[in-house]
């Protein structure tokens, strides 16, 4: 008995088109490749592109896109896919344009403190390819390891030493951005701090990938500090805990880093592979990091942990010597990874609070975790207020996925009611577009998405993200006019 021999899956005309463009090893057309692009981190919706085209520089990127133009075939610029809002997930059937290819640090200033790289250079490499000569990049994900700095410039992404030095956005000098019309334009890159005009450099930050695609990027780097001093703080009750927080930085000291891990996530990063022995008993600890000149960093450790002292810690310690501070570090960054050791699946939420609200933020966030019979574990970068809780399902159980969506979903709404955000630092992608109306009323949001049609009137770049239906018609109350949003 002879099987019939499966035809082999060939390329459509979009595919072959694209072939053309960037050559045929470097397009992604058959099912089976596809698989690996239906989503990012955010697990919970997927979809499949029709094609994923790997682009190797700037003219490629401004020849698909023309390309798809003329097809009107949507497309998502995509960098290591480890977002956390569904940034660089297809809705179905759009091109992925891949920028992993394009990875090279192109330029290094180190007179005036620059670095000129491509979308697709990896964040933790910066700072290894400058260290030996006394310099770093600040902006720190937990993902640096992976995530691209193109990504972080859509995302306008955080870390934990973004408490004293800023975000993304306070990190980037100039950009080189293809347009989704398929012209390349440079903003920034002046060499002056502020130009006349928009502050497009402003806008296209945090831009989610929806305004253009990012082909090269300025960055500022930091000199590396003379010394720094890590504590850990160990507290019985996390109420103590959060008002430390609040405290610490009331003393007018502003640590490089703030973090908060509670006893959910304290199990679980001491069941990864990078476990440092932190009490099993312990309602939460702090990670405190401080850095500077030398002269003076022991005593701005000792007066943060004297105010953990005044706040009933039960233990406090200093990191003897590097290789325990990068052990601390190593297992807080390994924070949400290491919830696949205690539950099937989780879901990272990412909400800004005022920090004075701490307490009565998380104590609703325990009701939420009992009302939906969902385990929350809380890792955050805590002298900010960017709270991330984790929630822990299992989705192989009818209704877990649902239930953790909507605990989720009134994560942000209590971070909404207190004044704060719907996202600190991972984007509102898929998963938090309907949430930015728990933040911005109909006029403010088609205030934005007037900026987004714009940049990309077809809405072919990056469909679906951001906001409530984009690039659909509905009516919004706005001087009569219909608007899309
Ligand atoms: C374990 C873990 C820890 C994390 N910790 C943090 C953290 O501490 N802080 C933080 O901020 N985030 C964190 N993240 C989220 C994520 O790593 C960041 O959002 C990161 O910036 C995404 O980069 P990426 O290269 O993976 O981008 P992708 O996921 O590939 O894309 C993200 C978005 O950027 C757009 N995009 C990508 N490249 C470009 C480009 N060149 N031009 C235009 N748009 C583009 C995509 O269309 C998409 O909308 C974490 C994620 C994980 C999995």
């Amino acid at each position: 008995m002879f099987r019939k021999k499966r035809a082999k899956q060939k390329p459509d005309a979009t595919a072959k088109q694209l072939m053309g463009i960037v050559g045929e090893e470097n397009v992604l057309y058959l099912k089976g490749d596809l698989l690996s692009y239906e989503c990012d981190g955010y697990t919970l919706e997927r979809g499949i592109p029709r094609a994923v085209v790997f682009v190797r520089n700037t003219q490629h990127v401004s020849d698909v896109v023309k390309q798809l133009n003329e097809l009107e075939i949507p497309y998502i610029a995509r960098g290591a896919g480890t977002g956390l809002s569904g940034g660089a997930t297809p809705r179905g059937g759009e091109v992925i344009i891949s920028l992993v290819r394009m990875k090279r640090l192109l330029d290094l200033d180190l007179e005036n403190r620059q670095a000129v790289v491509e979308p697709g250079y990896i964040n933790l490499k910066l700072t290894q390819s400058i260290s030996d000569k006394g310099y770093y990049y600040a902006p720190d994900p937990s993902s640096q390891y992976a995530c691209t700095i193109g990504g972080n410039v859509a995302e306008n992404s955080g870390g934990a030493h973004c408490l004293k030095y800023g975000v993304t956005t306070n990190h980037i000098l100039g950009l080189e951005v293809v347009l989704p019309s398929g012209e390349i334009i440079e903003i920034g890159n002046s060499g002056v701090p502020d130009q006349p005009g928009y502050d497009l450099l402003g806008i296209l930050t945090g831009s989610e990938g929806t305004l253009g695609i990012v082909t090269k990027i300025t960055v500022n780097i930091l000199k590396n500090p003379e010394g720094k001093k890590t504590g850990l703080a160990y507290f019985d009750d996390i109420d103590d805990a959060s008002q430390a927080v609040s405290d610490i930085i009331a003393t007018g000291i502003i640590p490089a880093a703030l973090e908060m891990m509670d006893e959910i996530a304290i199990e679980g990063v001491e069941a990864s592979a990078y476990p440092v022995g932190h009490p099993s008993d312990i309602a939460a600890f702090l990670l405190i990091e401080v850095d500077g000149i030398q002269e003076g960093i022991d005593d701005q450790i000792e007066d943060i942990l004297t105010v953990c002292k005044s706040n009933h810690v039960r233990d406090v310690k200093v990191a003897k010597d590097e290789a325990e501070r990068s052990m601390w570090w190593a297992n807080r960054k390994m924070g949400f990874g290491a919830m696949g050791a205690i539950s099937p699946d989780y879901l990272v939420q990412d909400g800004v609070i005022p920090r004075t609200r701490l307490p009565e933020v998380l104590a609703h966030i325990s009701a939420i975790s009992r009302k939906y019979e969902l385990r929350i574990a809380n890792i955050f970068h805590a002298g900010d207020g960017n709270l991330h809780p984790l929630i822990l399902f299992d989705a192989s159980v009818p209704g877990e996925s649902d239930r953790a969506s909507k605990a989720g979903s009134e994560c942000l709404q209590v971070c909404a009611d207190v004044g704060g955000s719907i996202t600190g630092e991972h984007g509102v992608g898929i998963e938090k577009s309907a949430e930015m109306r728990f933040i911005f009323t109909d006029e403010e949001m088609a205030a934005q998405t007037d900026i987004r049609h714009v940049f990309n009137p077809d809405d072919l770049l990056n469909p679906g993200k951001l906001f409530p239906e984009p690039g659909r018609c509905v009516e919004v109350k706005r001087d009569e006019k219909k608007v899309s949003v």
